[in-house]
């Protein structure tokens, strides 16, 4: 069973947060209502994720951790939309230690693995949860996101889902001959699903690019940093992104969400982010900072609201 970590310092709460853990682990294994069965492909599927999975723990000296198969539930769309508030191909619930894929939207071979990857990577992510005073359990770190206790805004999201997604594509390009031939993956077919998120990627290189070359590192040192970081919880390297960019630009970042949330108001404020960090111009960021804040501030009001809005 992978590992966590429980917030709480106060033994008693610890003690009972940890058996809590353990109930929700022992559920998450549990079939979900309207569960389809795993083809001998899904599982040939899941044995090369945990073998690349492998890869990255020796890589970047982790302890190896492997994803169980009763922890992956493959679910027909209309099911999966009774777990996933996003019509996305995946998800990962943290206090489950679950894998949840959307049958009808991976029917493609390639975004199939893509997606159990991307899922398994959030998987073996550093976690952290916190026992609080009403006896709820909550995420406090997945990865790099800093997860909303009583509602709060969930920091760092969109570095988070870059992270897993510069290192995924990376894993996905290594392996693209291998995977071919062992699913009948067409060529081209993986450069293809790779595609689909790259912006994220994109958005990242750039940023780790301006902080190699601050630091005189090379690209792949600083790459690496931020990677595990992602596994370790180390976020002190962060600290960089402020000195290349200015002192609010940690704060700008942190906003960035995950991508999923299309209302107009965290749209806009994403796009604002996302642009933010493109702008050369030391001077031009800093006029756009006021805004940025400003719009911050529009979808924290409009949470607000939304949680007020009986459901
Ligand atoms: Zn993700």
């Amino acid at each position: 069973m992978p590992k966590f970590e429980v917030v709480n310092t106060n033994p008693e709460e610890a003690e009972l947060a940890e058996s809590f853990l353990r109930e929700c682990r022992e559920k998450g294994m549990q079939p979900i209502e309207g569960e389809l069965e795993k083809t001998e492909e899904d599982t040939t599927m899941l044995e090369e994720v945990n073998t690349i999975l492998v890869s990255v723990a020796d890589r970047f000296n982790l302890e190896r951790e492997n994803i169980d198969s009763h922890s992956v539930h493959i679910l027909s769309a209309e099911a999966f939309m009774k777990q996933s508030p996003y019509k996305t191909g995946g998800m990962y619930k943290p206090k489950f230690e679950s894998i949840i894929l959307n049958d009808d939207a991976l029917k493609n071979k390639s975004s199939r693995i893509k997606t159990l990857l991307h899922e398994s990577l959030h998987a073996i992510s550093h976690r952290r949860f916190f026992l609080q005073e009403d006896g709820t359990l909550e995420p406090y770190r997945v990865g790099y996101s800093n997860e909303p206790l009583r509602g709060g805004y969930n920091w760092f999201e969109g570095l988070n889902e870059a992270v897993i997604t510069l290192l995924e594509n990376t894993l996905m390009r290594a392996h693209a001959s291998e995977l071919q031939n062992k699913f009948g993956i067409a060529k081209g077919d993986i450069t293809q699903a790779i595609k689909k998120h790259e912006y994220f990627e994109r958005f990242l290189y750039r940023i780790l690019n301006k902080v190699a070359e601050y630091r005189n590192e090379n690209y792949v040192a600083v790459a690496d940093r931020f990677v595990k970081g992602h596994f370790t919880g180390e976020m002190l390297h962060l600290k960089d992104i402020e000195k290349v960019y200015g002192p609010k630009s940690l704060r700008i970042l942190a906003m960035l969400d995950d991508g999923h949330d299309s209302r107009p108001e965290q749209v806009a404020l994403r796009n604002m982010v996302l642009k933010y960090f493109s702008v050369e111009d030391a001077s031009q960021r800093e006029e756009m900072t006021k805004d940025v804040f400003t719009q911050f501030k529009v979808v924290l009001q409009s949470k607000e609201a939304k949680k007020d809005t009986p459901s």
